[in-house]
């Protein structure tokens, strides 16, 4: 049987407190609170987290978070720790956005902190994991996507409350969309290499999530892919129309 989708809208650094709750909002009236066919959740900024919190009780979307450091608390400026996300409502993160590790210098050795840390302290982790264009050209899109893998997961037991998310950074943002065909062949490697890592049990039951200028259009398609679980949303999950749209081809 085919795993429960996954949709996350990702809002990146977008929206003031009062426009995130607007959104939520939105989203809620367009999708309904009550859908049960997947899992729907979206990620503020985190001064909004709060706010978005309110706006989603009692709906079954999820909150998460775009981020979170691997300590706990202490001399850290700007960061924020995964219990302080949990506090605020969310029961996901992203973690290893290319947008983290292109802008941010985050290597998979941080990654894997990230990973472990939010999942001992009791988040679900939506990992991303994704070739930039060059490392596509040059044919090395299974060593680079492997290897982030492998990295991410290292020291990790337990993979039940992971999500991954392979996003191709030439696809982020770009409006250029992996086609279903190859996007199915790295979650085909994905869950491959966690087969490896977890056993074929695990590796069957783990959702891989699809990135990358997802929109209403393309999102039937590659959701009916054998091992796409649905999607991680950027762009398009500032509307709430497309969003819901998107939300109904998962469902
Ligand atoms: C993302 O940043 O996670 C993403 C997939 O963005 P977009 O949908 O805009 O390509």
């Amino acid at each position: 049987m085919k795993r429960r989708n996954i949709v996350a809208g990702n809002w990146k650094m977008n929206l003031t407190v009062a426009e995130s709750r607007e959104l939520a909002v939105a989203v809620l009236s367009e999708i309904g609170a009550g859908f049960s066919g997947c899992d729907v959740g979206v990620a503020p900024t985190f001064v909004a987290l709060t706010e978005t919190a309110k706006a989603l009780d009692s709906s079954s979307l999820f909150l998460a978070a775009q981020n979170c450091h691997f300590e706990n608390e202490g001399a850290y400026t700007g960061e924020i720790s995964a219990r302080m996300l949990l506090a605020a409502g969310c029961s996901y993160v992203i973690i290893g956005h290319s947008e983290r590790r292109q802008l941010f210098g985050e290597t998979d050795a941080i990654v894997n902190r990230k990973v472990a840390k939010a999942l001992q302290d009791g988040l679900k982790v939506i990992f991303c994991v994704g070739e930039t264009l060059d490392e596509r050209e040059s044919g090395i899109t299974g060593d680079v996507v492997t290897r982030q893998v492998k990295g991410g997961l290292a020291g990790i037991d337990g993979i039940g409350d992971l999500v991954i998310a392979y996003e191709p950074v030439w696809a982020i943002g770009t409006g250029k969309t992996a086609t279903s065909e190859q996007a199915q062949e790295v979650h085909a490697l994905i869950r491959g290499t966690v087969a490896e890592l977890y056993g074929a049990e695990a590796a069957d039951g783990l959702r891989i999530q699809y990135g990358g200028s997802v929109k209403p259009s393309n999102a039937v398609e590659l959701f009916a892919m054998p091992d796409i679980d649905g999607g991680l949303i950027g762009g398009a999950s500032l509307n709430a129309a497309d969003f819901a749209a998107i939300v109904k081809a998962a469902c």
